[in-house]
């Protein structure tokens, strides 16, 4: 069955509603500021935004806990991973108001209802690209991460999970995937929940940065995080209770902190980060091997696709790139370059 269009008329209607909530939600934080800050408010310390509820948002303070938290009025759009300054209600430590938000090192926005685009975490820094053994790893795929993680920009990790269930007749296969974007200078790392494999490296890895994994589903990400987080269910229970909005729902991107250091922002919302639009120089940007010939070629705007005297496919010529990258290359720009 053909899929039913939205017409203008329900889209303006929809619009309407929206808009409306929104500034329902936000008279309604206003006011609950207002009367946290008549009652009385601490001195501004620094924090972290864990995860956003809508009107609530819960905030790791100085001292480590949680304190629920209401924003001030024209702070924008906050999400998980932000810092910002906030100061605590005088009459109950656990609330408080955010009054700014620190400059961001990173914004991953989604696109959301009629394309405009959606905050979804800030201050990411590190993405690990997680394919497996089974489903097979697609290149092709692992190249589209790459450039949302080159574009945002965050330093991406390839990690090949399930390599308990890697065969004898497929290890060269694996082995010279690993070797093709190890040479280009990633990172790739094995491993497997299952066996306990890898996790040693990938703590070490994760260690100082804001991470988030991306990959399809079933590649076993939430294996990955429930095997790097045992603690996770406890973790998320101490959510519901501090946030009072019952079930900590994992709909909405919430920040762990990892046991051996650095911090996991996860949702479903941000797992397949990478799988949208982008335009021709993101791609570019994206294929970092590339970078070297850029400016090389006889048409200062060539495709290197199809001109004569092009640096890119002299490279080729030249087996300095690999023919599977360029491939993919030209594929991704065919598809999304608009
Ligand atoms: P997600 O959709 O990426 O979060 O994947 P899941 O973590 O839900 O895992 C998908 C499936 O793969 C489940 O049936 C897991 O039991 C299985 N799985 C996860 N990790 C491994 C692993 O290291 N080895 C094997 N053999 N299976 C795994
Ligand atoms: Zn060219």
């Amino acid at each position: 069955m053909a899929k039913r269009r939205i017409n203008d008329q329900q889209q303006r209607r929809i619009k309407n509603i929206q808009q409306k909530r929104r500034e329902k939600a936000s008279i309604n934080q206003q006011k609950k500021s207002d009367s946290l800050s008549q009652q009385g408010l601490g001195t501004e310390q620094s924090g972290t935004i864990i995860t956003n509820y809508g009107q609530t948002l819960l905030v790791e303070g100085e001292d480590k806990k949680l304190h629920r938290c209401v924003a001030r009025q024209n702070l924008g759009a906050l999400v998980c991973g932000d810092q910002i300054i906030w100061q605590a209600a005088l009459a109950d430590n656990n609330q408080g108001v955010i009054v700014a938000l620190k400059e961001r090192q990173s914004l991953l926005q989604k696109p959301g209802f009629g394309g405009k685009l959606k905050p979804m975490a800030a201050n990411i820094d590190q993405i690990v690209i997680v394919s497996a053994i089974q489903p097979e790893p697609k290149p092709y795929l692992i190249d589209r991460y790459l450039i949302a993680a080159e574009n945002l920009p965050a330093t991406p990790i390839i990690l090949i999970n399930k390599i308990d269930l890697l065969e004898d007749k497929d290890k060269q296969k694996i082995n010279d995937l690993k070797a093709s974007y190890e040479k280009i200078g990633y990172k790739v790392i094995n491993a497997s929940s299952v066996i306990d494999h890898g996790f040693d490296e990938l703590l070490n890895s994760l260690k100082n940065h804001t991470s988030i994994f991306v990959g399809l589903s079933g590649v076993g990400k939430s294996s990955l995080i429930n095997h790097l987080m045992p603690e996770l269910n406890i973790r998320v229970g101490e959510l519901s209770e501090a946030s009072g909005e019952g079930t900590h729902t994992t709909t909405s991107s919430t920040l762990y902190s990892l046991p051996g250091g650095g911090v996991l922002i996860d949702s479903p919302g941000v797992r397949d980060f990478g799988l949208w639009n982008t335009s021709a120089e993101e791609i570019l940007n994206g294929f970092i091997e590339l970078h070297e010939y850029i400016g090389h070629c006889k048409f200062s705007n060539c495709s290197h696709i199809h001109e004569p005297d092009c640096a890119i496919q002299q490279a080729l010529k030249d087996g300095k790139i690999s023919q599977l990258r360029f491939n993919n290359y030209q594929k991704i720009i065919r598809e999304y370059a608009g």
